[in-house]
């Protein structure tokens, strides 16, 4: 296999020549920097003429790359993007002082040591986030429990890598993701409701879904836009 560097309409592609049969491109995360597979035969101008093709395509993967709310290794510093329920804001980082963490409506400030790590920069961030999630639940599984007509024993959060919700149907406990806080609010509702569901019917049946359509008439929207905003995470 074969890298090289090439410029296409200003995009700077990585091209590697290899035992493929069709060009393939990728758009790889978390920088957006585009890969090309390419037969040993096919000449860059069959190339340039391919990233043309697709400049819709690449433009679009690579604006949703931008707007991910779980980009890979965030290094929490100024200017990076912090998603927020459904919106992205700017991290301001400062030093000196009580480590803090502060939402004006328009940057997330962060106040923290100079030489702070970035897992102790995340420890003020996530802790903050779980906060504001804790803050929102309370009305969300009252308004809902009443609804619904259940009645859970307790709730909590955690950072969880592969799903957003559980229910212990038996102890009536649900466990939510605190990274739901960086969605809109309908996905962490939709959430919530398809926990408390589970009280009502264990498995993901008809019932079940005549249920959610019952207490939630649009759940499938608000899942496929907390899925649409997060699928792209498994992609490279
Ligand atoms: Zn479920």
């Amino acid at each position: 296999m074969k890298t090289s560097l090439l410029d296409i309409d200003g995009f700077e592609i990585e091209l590697q020549r290899k035992r493929v049969r069709n060009l393939n491109l990728r758009v790889l995360r978390p920088d957006g920097r585009i890969r090309i597979s390419a037969p040993y035969f096919t000449s860059n101008q069959d190339i340039s003429q391919f990233v043309r093709e697709n400049r819709a395509w690449i433009e679009k993967t690579r604006a949703q790359i931008a707007s991910l709310p779980l980009t890979v290794s965030p290094q929490y510093q100024d200017g990076d993007r912090i998603h927020f329920l459904g919106q992205q804001y700017p991290l301001r980082v400062s030093s000196g002082g009580r480590s803090s963490l502060a939402f004006d409506g328009d940057s997330v400030n962060l106040r923290c040591r100079a030489n702070a790590s970035v897992s102790a920069r995340e420890k003020i961030l996530y802790q903050w986030y779980a906060s504001e999630l804790e803050a929102r639940l309370p009305d969300v599984f009252r308004q809902w429990q009443q609804t619904i007509g259940v009645a859970i024993q307790h709730w909590h959060l955690r950072r969880m890598k592969s799903k957003w919700g559980s229910c212990n149907i038996v102890d009536k406990k649900i466990l939510l993701n605190t990274e739901l806080i960086k969605y809109p609010f309908e996905c962490i509702e939709y959430v919530v409701v398809h926990e408390l569901v589970h009280l009502l019917e264990r498995g993901h049946n008809a019932r079940f879904y005549a249920f959610m359509s019952r207490y939630l008439p649009d759940w499938k929207a608000r899942k496929s836009k907390l899925n649409g905003i997060a699928k792209f995470i498994d992609v490279d």
